[in-house]
């Protein structure tokens, strides 16, 4: 048995234990405040070593159903054939080093009233407070068509690993002249540029690679992040290549026929050589277990803690949570971590967390040397996190290429710095 596995397995009998001596999961008084973690990707990881650092003196355990994490940020360009998949994933040795006690197994129930978390074995973790961080899950089936079976021939990629390479894979397996169709999902859905950056992505490795093939890109959308700047750089780079159909014009996909790699419009039927769909998606699957997602599938929040607004002690953040103006992006996720941390050290001390103000910008490639970004700040009004007026907007519409080569390389240097802070 693994050192890490039979340290946790020690931690969560005597967890048990304690448990079962303190009903309710109370715990002694003076004893270390203990906050449970579910989730180690940007939001959780960032979360439970910002509450370590805020306060050492909180037993902190981080509950991650993998052993390595893959990264989405970037994973476009592993798609596109400019980046390895391994340059994407991290370990959780320098988390476990901060003190954190990593549960390598999956968290499959929440006891709100008891408040303690169940894991796959049985075992209980009790807490004061618990940080769900479970970024989505996709909605099998929402999509006529469209299941985990189906994945596997039409894949969606938009959790890093086996899905990218497996688009990638089809790439380059396909033919010069072939058609690659991406369907994009309606809002909301994690990182609200992605689709439009592996579009970029996917026309860069067509055209310098099979350049008589074509994408099309199916939206269910009228209108998406960064539009202006990403279609004035798909006529100066793509022309020909790439073409966005609206849901105006028939865009949105109502079913697929994974064995015929068809997608199905209202308008029409797209006969793919390599088809990619971005499926509607959820919170992940504790939330809705915990009782803290809504109908919407995903969790409303106080935007002052970022605790649920359904169920009390329990925080949710990242991709998981409703946060208003605030996209679904791993910069959201971290900034919203540093947030819950405050407010969660801050809760378990008795005190009152002060007024946040959180931030996200976001980069997009086009091609290997062009980039554009998005930023905005924000900060609670009306009972939701809401853009702070004038702070925030999109890179300028008529830069110099320099300018864009500028911000691919910016793009690299902060998938840099947010994965040393958050895993290194
Ligand atoms: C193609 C693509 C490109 C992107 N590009 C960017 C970008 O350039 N910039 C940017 O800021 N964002 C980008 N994003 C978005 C970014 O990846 C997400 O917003 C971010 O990962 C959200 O962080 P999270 O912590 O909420 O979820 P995740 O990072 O997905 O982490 C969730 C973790 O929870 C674990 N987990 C879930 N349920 C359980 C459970 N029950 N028990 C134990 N563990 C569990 C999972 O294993 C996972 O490790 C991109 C996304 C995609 C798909």
């Amino acid at each position: 048995m693994k050192a890490s596995r039979r340290k946790f397995l020690e931690l969560g009998v005597a967890a048990m234990a304690s448990a079962a001596l303190s009903p309710r999961g109370a715990r002694a008084q003076g004893a270390a405040p203990r906050v449970v973690v579910v989730g180690g990707g940007f939001a959780g990881a960032s979360c439970a070593r910002a509450l370590r650092q805020l306060d050492p003196r909180i037993a902190v355990t981080l509950v991650e159903a993998n052993p390595t994490f893959t990264a989405c940020p970037l994973s476009n360009a592993v798609i596109g054939g400019l980046r390895g998949l391994s340059a994407q994933q991290f370990t959780y040795e320098r988390v476990a080093a901060d003190g954190i006690t990593i549960a390598p197994t999956t968290a499959t129930g929440v006891d709100v009233k008891g408040r303690s978390v169940t894991l796959a074995d049985g075992a209980r973790l009790p807490y004061d407070r618990l940080v769900l961080a479970p970024g989505i899950d996709i909605r099998w089936g929402a999509l006529a068509g469209y299941d985990e079976a189906a994945a596997a021939l039409m894949p969606h990629a938009w959790r890093a690993g086996e899905q990218t390479l497996l688009l990638r894979r089809q790439l380059e397996a396909m033919d010069d002249g072939g058609l690659v169709v991406i369907s994009a999902p309606a809002n909301p859905f994690r990182c609200p540029p992605g689709p439009y950056e592996r579009a970029s992505l996917i026309a860069h490795y067509l055209k310098t690679k099979k350049p008589r093939s074509k994408l099309i890109v199916l939206d269910a959308k009228d209108t998406f992040s960064k539009q202006r700047l990403f279609q004035a750089a798909w006529a100066e780079l793509y022309p020909g290549l790439l073409e966005w159909v609206p849901l105006s014009k028939g865009g949105n996909v109502t079913s697929v026929d994974a064995a015929t790699r068809m997608l199905v419009t209202d308008f029409g039927r797209h006969q793919a050589k390599v088809a990619n769909v971005i499926p509607p998606q959820k919170a992940g699957r504790i939330a809705e277990v915990a009782g803290v997602a809504d109908r919407s599938g995903w969790c409303p929040i106080d935007p002052m803690t970022l605790e649920s607004k359904l169920q009390a002690g329990i925080h949710v953040i990242g991709d998981a949570a409703i946060a208003g103006a605030m996209p679904k992006s791993a910069f959201a996720a971290n900034s919203q971590a540093k947030v819950c941390a405050a407010a969660v050290a801050t809760l378990v001390r008795g005190g009152t967390p002060p007024v946040p103000k959180l931030i996200n910008t976001c980069y997009s490639l086009v091609a290997p040397d062009y980039g554009i970004s998005v930023a905005g700040v924000y900060h609670p009004a009306g009972g939701q996190l809401a853009d702070v007026p004038g702070a925030g907007g999109v890179s300028p519409a008529d830069a110099p290429r320099a300018a864009r080569a500028a911000e691919a390389a910016l793009a690299e240097a902060w998938f840099r710095t947010i994965t040393t802070e958050v895993f290194g």
